[in-house]
């Protein structure tokens, strides 16, 4: 009986380069017996099998169900083409030409293989810091440009030795086509060097046993590295990287010495352990040994991430299992990425340098999440190990460039169905975070090979962004309410496309009326929204000034709930404001010439201040941070509020609030207490207010998002209300809900613009 013999090509597309498709897919045509090749294009893969129907079939069925551990097939097509009468199956070269439409991979932890190798004595490998495989090691980070090759990679400049060069030709080897593939031979190497940049033989190990800073090059940035189990070492970091009250992230050696310190639950271990590796923050048990007050000062919460590359697992020893692992840069400036720069910037933070001589072409943060009570991650920085992995939208786009907000800014840059979120780009008003943000955008451009046919900005006029976004020629552009985008971004997170409510807590957002927004009710989608309901107004007393002063907030509050009474209140509660500083303010407010505000971080703030938890903020959100985890866990009540309509919108009042707590502190109630019972208020207002929308607008389906969001015990309160309430509640998981989220949501309602 003669066999039906037949070919078939097949496009695949998604991350499917730099993870092994290829030596898959290479193994499986062996084992049925197929012959044709395998090529990595621009687009993905594209496959041509030959062979008997029957087992061509159940092969395209197994290339697609049972691809490799990190691929993500995100579409396919497979046609017949004509019998070529082929007689191997072979990989050939990359096709440079086609569309560019290929994903590139995020960063990835290092594998158990390779972990493996690198602590085998006998291994070539062993003590080997840049020992990587199809599995693991860096991609975005030394990426320059694509098709993913290591040509176009800063491994360009280390020929690889025989033996590497034959694991890479070898089909059947872990490190076939592997781009970064090296060894102590052929590979990038670390030295070590003091404080002024000259060499020096010394172990890295035992220089942190003995209290020293060591700023190290890593995957995508420096960080300054020292043992957190000597008090006087983190204290001296502290100091001398001038980081008064900012929490430490920590690194520690294995997961075994996480739970000395941390209460750990399956879904943290699991991130923990990801290919991923964020830092997680994670709740600190109350008998760890570490110096909380000054790694985390007061936060009941622990950053916690594990080795990722095998220079890290190299820092730790059987002595030497918790370093602080902070990013090592200069106050709000970028990630420092490059070796001279780094001496001359950190020489006197850094007793030593831990360097390497491969390139980091693409600065990246660690990413930071959090588990939250519905066991679900929520991402707060969104940057290594997930950038540039596009996120599926609900729709089909054309080329939209979205440029995200002032702080925290990430951009955004729509193809087809998926959305590329950039990594983190911190505060524009630095000089060094714009210049970045811009080379970002032309590096994703080329790297996605689009050309926006739009750009959105936020509708606030002096963002850099949108001032980047004016100073563009000859392209379209669209200004976003912030809020909007906020909604947007945890709408398109989540796969909705209907008329939604959007319940967005903020810290600050150019209102359609002039005023500051941040409490606010929508009624929307992606192409429009309705105001419904806001926090009452309140003068903010010079604008930005105050976000950093929340004693200024506090005493806004004071005087508007109890007049004079609360000025007396404001000088005894508020060591910070000066006489001078308080009749200023209250001058103008009586005039009426501030700007007024309905955010919710505001209002945080000011709760904050006045119960001396955190009066000036000395990092972004400090006072809201430390508010929360002052909260009492064991508090249930809550105060007073009011809810009046005007002119069609509910205003959510907060004085009564005010009204009931400030007795609450003459009377010295314990502020834990207070501050619990002030979260729940706000619940229960948002709760009483959507109950109200929702029987007047017939919508069903909230969500959450702003930055205020980040507060694990307003979320869950909030959850659980609208939850037990019938309400179908959505947030955002993976993108940030703060202002690092709302490039995406920019970008779904520019798109939804240009249809
Ligand atoms: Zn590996
Ligand atoms: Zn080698
Ligand atoms: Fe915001």
């Amino acid at each position: 009986m003669q066999m039906c013999i037949s070919r078939y090509q097949i496009k695949i597309y998604g991350i499917v380069q730099g993870i092994g498709f290829r030596p898959h897919v290479f193994r499986l045509a062996r084992e049925y017996g197929l012959t044709g090749w395998i090529q990595n294009n621009s687009t993905g893969v594209i496959i041509e099998a030959e062979g008997p129907e029957v087992r061509l079939k159940r092969f395209i069925q197994a290339v697609i169900e049972e691809p490799p551990p990190l691929a993500v097939i995100r579409s396919w097509e497979a046609k017949p083409v004509e019998v070529r009468g082929s007689d191997q199956f072979c990989i050939i070269a990359s096709d440079d030409q086609e569309d560019k439409a290929v994903m590139i991979s995020p960063d990835i932890a290092l594998c158990e293989d390779c972990r493996q190798e690198v602590l085998n004595r006998s291994d070539r490998r062993c003590g080997y810091p840049f020992t990587n495989c199809t599995n693991c090691g860096p991609r975005y980070t030394i990426i320059q440009d694509v098709p993913y090759d290591r040509a176009k990679t800063t491994m360009s400049g280390f020929p690889m030795c025989p033996d590497c060069q034959k694991e890479y030709e070898n089909p059947l080897h872990r490190r076939f086509h592997a781009q970064p593939n090296a060894c102590p031979v052929c590979g990038p190497q670390i030295f070590l060097t003091d404080g002024q940049g000259n060499k020096v033989e010394k172990d890295p190990r035992e220089l942190l046993k003995a209290g020293n800073i060591i700023a190290v090059k890593g995957l995508g940035g420096f960080h300054l590295a020292a043992d957190a189990s000597i008090r006087q070492a983190v204290t001296r970091l502290r100091k001398r990287k001038k980081r008064d009250k900012k929490p430490f992230a920590v690194m520690v050696r294995d997961i075994e010495t996480a739970r000395k310190h941390c209460m750990i639950n399956l879904e943290e271990e699991r991130w923990l352990l990801s290919r991923q590796a964020p830092i997680v923050i994670l709740n600190r048990l109350e008998d760890s040994a570490l110096a909380g007050d000054e790694i985390h000062p007061g936060l009941d919460t622990l950053g916690v991430m594990l080795p990722y590359t095998p220079l890290h697992y190299l820092l730790f020893d059987h002595e030497l299992e918790i370093l602080i692992m902070t990013s090592a840069n200069i106050s709000d400036e970028p990630l420092i990425i490059d070796n001279d720069e780094a001496v001359e910037k950190l020489n006197e933070v850094a007793d030593y340098f831990l360097l390497h001589d491969r390139e980091i072409y693409n600065p990246c943060d660690d990413s930071v999440m959090r588990v939250n009570s519905q066991n679900t991650a929520q991402m707060f920085r969104r940057a290594r190990g997930f950038v540039p992995a596009g996120i599926t939208i609900p729709v089909l786009t054309e080329p939209v460039l979205a440029v995200g907000g002032e702080m925290k800014n990430t951009f955004c840059i729509t193809r087809k169905g998926d959305a590329f979120l950039s990594q983190h780009w911190g505060d524009l008003n630095h000089y060094n975070n714009y210049v970045n943000f811009q080379a970002g955008v032309s590096r994703f451009k080329q790297m996605l090979n689009v050309e926006p046919l739009i750009i959105a900005h936020d509708m606030h006029p002096d963002y850099q962004t949108s001032r980047w976004a004016r100073g563009q020629k000859d392209i379209r552009k669209l200004a976003i309410q912030h809020h909007h985008a906020h909604m947007a971004s945890a709408m398109a997170e989540n796969q909705l496309q209907e008329e939604v409510l959007g319940l967005i807590c903020d810290g600050t957002g150019w209102g359609t009326d002039g005023a500051i927004w941040g409490g606010e009710i929508f009624r929307g989608d992606y192409c429009g929204f309705t105001r419904l309901a806001h926090l009452k107004y309140m003068p903010l007393p010079g604008g930005d000034v105050t976000a950093d002063r929340p004693y200024r907030m506090a005493l806004v509050y004071l005087y508007r709930t109890l007049g004079d009474k609360g000025l007396r209140l404001a000088e005894e509660l508020l060591p910070d404001l000066t006489r001078e500083e308080s009749e200023l303010i209250i001058r103008r407010l009586d005039n009426g010439k501030e700007p007024l505000t309905s955010s919710c971080g505001r209002l945080f703030d000011a709760v904050s201040a006045i119960l001396g938890i955190c009066t000036v903020n000395r990092y972004e959100g400090q006072a809201p941070a430390e508010l929360e985890a002052a909260a009492d866990k064991y508090e249930i009540d809550h105060y007073a509020y009011q809810l009046e309509k005007e002119e069609g919108i509910w205003l959510m009042d907060v004085l009564p609030m005010w009204q009931d707590l400030l007795p609450d502190i003459e009377n010295y109630q314990n502020r834990g207490r207070i501050a619990k019972k002030v979260h729940l208020t706000l619940a229960e207002m948002f709760k009483d207010t959507l109950l109200k929308i929702r029987e007047a607008e017939g919508i069903n389906q909230v969500v959450l998002s702003g930055g205020v969001f980040n507060n694990q015990l307003l979320l869950t309160r909030v959850y659980e209300l609208l939850s037990g309430q019938g309400f179908a509640v959505y947030y955002n998981q993976l993108v940030p809900s703060g202002d690092g989220g709302i490039s995406l949501g920019q970008a779904m309602i520019a798109s939804e613009v240009i249809k």
